[in-house]
Order: structure tokens, then sequence, then C-alpha cells
């Protein structure tokens, strides 16, 4: 049976370059590509890093209920993870790696229970955190603002995954990622 990994974390706490990483060690994963009404940044592509939806087609997704969970992240910004994206990658056998914010990966967990690990990234600090937020140059000022809010508010969702990895050594924290989901896939050591 097919499996899907959750790698969940407050903004700012490394978990993408961390997904990189499994998806380029493990050729049976496949990234969950999420749906989502915030425009592409330089160099995204449709399809690829996100379906980039309007949100008249997002909201409309909502009402044929197609989303296996959803959430507005940021104000006036939704995104969500696509039913169909799931049952596409189990179908081709599969397993799903997804990148997503406290919330949906609460709810994914509680939907799919055993067949999910989801893994907490937590920073060392939130100071270190905020560090890390600052240096992005992708966020302007007000994002930035809104994007600290939040972090702190998701510091709190610790309690509700199987696994907290703490980043504060990338290349230890990248090891110990490797470790868990060679375990939770049940592969060989290679
Ligand atoms: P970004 O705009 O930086 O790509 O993503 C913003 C936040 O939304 C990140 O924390 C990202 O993990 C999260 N995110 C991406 N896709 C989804 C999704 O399908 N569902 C939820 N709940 N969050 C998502």
């Amino acid at each position: 049976m097919k499996k899907m990994l959750i790698i969940t974390a407050p903004s700012g706490a490394g978990k993408t370059t961390i997904v990189r990483h499994l998806l380029k060690t493990f050729d049976n994963l496949s990234f969950s590509v999420s749906a989502t009404t915030r425009p592409p940044r330089a160099g995204e592509v449709d399809g690829k890093d996100y379906y980039f939806l309007t949100l008249r087609k997002f909201n409309n997704r909502i009402k044929k209920d197609l989303f296996a969970e959803w959430e507005e992240v940021y104000p006036g910004k939704f995104y969500g993870t696509l039913k169909k994206e799931i049952a596409k990658k189990w179908r081709k056998k599969k397993d799903i790696v997804f990148d997503i914010e406290v919330k949906g990966a609460t709810n994914l967990k509680k939907l799919y229970g055993d067949r999910a690990l989801a893994v907490f990234i937590k920073p060392p600090s939130l100071e270190e955190l905020i560090k890390r937020l600052e240096k992005r140059d992708t966020e302007s000022k007000k994002t930035l603002a809104e994007r600290i809010a939040r972090a702190k508010e998701e510091l709190t969702y610790e309690n509700n995954f199987d696994m907290v990895l703490i980043n504060d050594d990338l290349a230890v924290a990248l090891k110990e990622a490797e470790a868990l989901v060679r375990a939770f896939l049940d592969l060989e050591e290679e």
C-alpha cells in the first residue's frame, strides 16, 4: 500500500529544502502539487510547483468538494490539496510527499491515519526563525510581518504530529529526515 509523508512547519523552518532533498533521494516519492490562488513567483511553473487558479476556480472546486484539505493561508490567498492529486499518484504506485502548513497537515493526518506520517520541522528558536524569514528576498515588508505572526502561532501546533525534527544544522536534519522516511516506507539502507 502506498503512503503519504506530510512535511509541515512554521513558515521559514526549512521544510521546502527538506522536501526537495527527499525527492532527490527517494525515487518512489512524488511531490503533491497543491492548488493556490497566489500568483506564481519567478521561475515557478504551473502544474509543477502549483496549480495556479483564480479565486473563482478555487471556490468552485471547494463547492464541488474536490479538495482533501484547503486553507486560507494568508488573507485572500488560498492553498489546497486536490483529492485527484492524491488518487493520481497512488494509482501510479508512488508514495506522496506534501509541503503544507500546519492546519492542512493536521487535517490530512486525521483523514489518512496510519497511511500518513506527519513530520513537524522545528526551527531551533523563534529568534532564528525570524532571522530566516528576514533573509528571504521574495517577501515584501507587509508579507514578512504577516509571516512572522503566523509562524508564532504555527509553532504551537507541534503536538499534532507523529514526529518533530529540529532543523538547526541542515546537514543533520537532512540525514534524520532520510532515516525516518526509509523506516516509514520500509526501504532498505542504500
Ligand atoms: P508559499 O506561498 O510560500 O509557496 O507557501 C505558503 C505556505 O502554504 C507554505 O507553508 C506551504 O507549505 C503552504 N501550502 C502549500 N500548499 C498547501 C496546501 O495544499 N495546503 C495547505 N494547507 N498549505 C499549503
